[in-house]
């Protein structure tokens, strides 16, 4: 007899698709941009657990060409992505977590109090990545969740992204990038961020040597009465952000021994230009200018390098 199957009864013609047996899954990355590899590297997880908290890393910094996009273009284009490619919105979740780069326990915590907004505190967690090189360690400081390596495989990074990109080779990143990146990545080009970024990608390639030596700067966090002396870069890299006064100042010691009655007493002082108009209402290209340090504090984002962290650790205790 002839086995007949009903084409029309949708649970016979495609079987549903199994449950994910986890209740979270955690994948941190910059997705400066998003690649192909992020995709299939949240497609997978999407396969193992039921709602993927996406915990998008260095928020809140100046655009720089490491750094190009703020986290909140890069959810966009998360969720674009994923979006194309079929995924359901309603088990996306997604945290945006500063950098600390001296203070990886105030990172961590970050990361637990962004993705425990989410869980509720549930323990049915797990952390999805791939140990990629020294740059991936903190997917080690997790234990208590499960780690869930990734089975993808794929020599794409988003350095060679950015390069192709701000190279203004699109048909390059055309096969490294899903469509709805690529269609992020072209309207982006005609903004006037892309232009700067583009400029200061062009200067730090012509300034920085193959192997840059080491270099010692001297800054000065000057504060007092909720004011704090900043400059604003007229330079690239970072043109126009917050930056303390110092870097390469004019330095000297004086030491006659006989210059003070309170005992031999040796000063070493550092002479800091300001430039021009040094002392204006507003810091301005390369003048200083006293900053309220709620406003010095609130927007990490309009610092130069992570100078933000270097004020809040002078000053975020007082
Ligand atoms: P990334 O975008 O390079 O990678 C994200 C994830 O995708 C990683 O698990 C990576 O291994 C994986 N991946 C990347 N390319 C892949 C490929 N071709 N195939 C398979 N998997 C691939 O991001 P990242 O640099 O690992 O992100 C970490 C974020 O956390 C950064 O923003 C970093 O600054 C931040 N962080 C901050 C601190 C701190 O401030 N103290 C400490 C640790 C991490």
């Amino acid at each position: 007899m002839q086995h007949m199957t009903a084409p029309h009864d949708p649970a016979l013609a495609s079987p549903a698709p199994p449950i994910p047996s986890r209740a979270y899954g955690v994948y941190i990355g910059r997705f400066e941009p998003p690649h192909q590899a992020h995709l299939l590297v949240m497609l997978e997880a999407l396969e193992r657990v039921q709602t993927l908290i996406v915990v998008i890393g260095s928020a809140r910094s100046a655009r720089t060409t490491k750094n190009p996009w703020t986290a909140h273009e890069r959810q966009d284009v998360i969720e674009a992505m994923l979006a194309e490619a079929g995924a359901d919105p309603q088990r996306l979740r997604f945290v945006h977590v500063r950098d600390f780069l001296y203070d990886e326990a105030h990172w961590l915590a970050d990361v637990r109090a962004g993705v425990e907004a989410h869980t509720g505190g549930s323990r049915d967690v797990a952390l999805v990545g791939h140990i990629k090189d020294e740059s991936s360690y903190y997917l080690r400081s997790f234990p208590d969740w499960e780690f869930l390596p990734t089975h993808v495989v794929s020599p794409l990074n988003a350095t060679d992204v950015r390069r192709a990109y701000f190279e203004d080779r699109l048909s390059d990143v055309r096969g490294m990038v899903p469509p709805a990146v690529h269609a992020f990545l072209e309207g982006f080009q005609r903004t006037p961020e892309y232009a700067e970024l583009q400029a200061e990608f062009l200067a730090l390639r012509s300034a920085v040597a193959p192997a840059p030596a080491t270099r010692l700067t001297v800054g000065a966090v000057v504060s007092g009465a909720g004011q704090l002396l900043a400059v604003r870069r007229a330079e690239r890299p970072g043109r126009g952000l917050l930056t303390l006064p110092g870097d390469e100042p004019a330095q000297a010691i004086f030491d006659a021994p006989g210059r003070s009655q309170r005992g031999r007493i040796v000063a070493y002082v550092f002479h800091f230009a300001l430039g021009e108009d040094a002392l204006t209402a507003q810091p301005a290209g390369n003048a200083a200018a006293w900053l309220p340090l709620s406003e010095a504090l609130e927007h990490p984002e309009g610092w130069f390098e992570d100078e933000a962290e270097i004020v809040a650790h002078f000053l975020a205790k007082v």
